[in-house]
């Protein structure tokens, strides 16, 4: 099946702690889980069906909480997001952070803690193969690889800036797209 794309929707959003994005900053793997399947049999997590979400921004959250409640009582199903930072932006807000009008624990979620059912890996996307049906994600100071396999992807990864071609823009304009944007600007 051909990958997803995840569309965002910017919904109502209630405020986390930093500290405990610190916290819980520590890198999650894919666990291999007994589960019981529909059918009533112990599943190991290989005989599920995963569905893989790329990016943990206003698409790809939404998609995982729409599936999380849509797929709830599915045990042959597991959920997988993934995403650069273990946080999400709360976007909209983010120039009140570069203002020093409001902290960056108001506009920033813990992604482990906002999923319910699915499980959360931190780390960074570097290869999608859609023959073997496997995407390459890195992580940490040593960029220590993972292979996770799909059987349904979501891609959401969001955008980058565009300088229109312009590399003196590039190269002198302040961006404002992400966290350290905000702090570099405040700064
Ligand atoms: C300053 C600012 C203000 C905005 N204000 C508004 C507003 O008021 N109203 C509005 O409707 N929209 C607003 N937007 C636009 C809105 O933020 C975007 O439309 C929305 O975030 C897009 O959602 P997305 O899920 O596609 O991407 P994102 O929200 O950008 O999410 C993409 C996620 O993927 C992650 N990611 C990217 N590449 C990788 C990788 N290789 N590996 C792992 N993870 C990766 C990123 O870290 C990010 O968490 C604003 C945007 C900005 C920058």
């Amino acid at each position: 099946m051909a990958p997803l794309i995840a569309r965002s929707a910017n919904p109502a959003w209630t405020s986390g702690g930093y500290g405990s994005l610190a916290a819980s900053s520590r890198i999650e793997c894919c666990e291999v889980q007994l589960e019981m399947g529909e059918k009533g049999k112990a599943m190991s997590a290989s005989a599920r069906k995963q569905v893989l979400i790329l990016g943990g921004g206003f698409g790809g959250l939404y998609a995982a909480l729409g599936l999380e409640r849509t797929l709830a009582l599915k045990r042959d199903v597991q959920l997988t997001l993934v995403n650069r930072e273990n946080f999400s932006l709360f976007t909209p807000m983010l120039h009140e952070v570069a203002a020093s009008d409001l902290d960056m624990t108001h506009i920033v979620n813990p992604l482990r803690k906002l999923l319910s059912h699915g499980q959360f890996f931190n780390g960074e996307v570097e290869h999608i193969d859609l023959i073997s049906k496997t995407v390459t994600v890195v992580h940490g100071v040593n960029r220590n690889g993972h292979e996770l396999k799909y059987d349904y992807l979501i891609l959401a990864l969001g955008s980058m800036t565009n300088f229109f071609g312009l590399p003196v823009l590039q190269h002198k304009a302040m961006t404002m797209k992400s966290l350290s944007d905000a702090i570099h600007l405040r700064n």
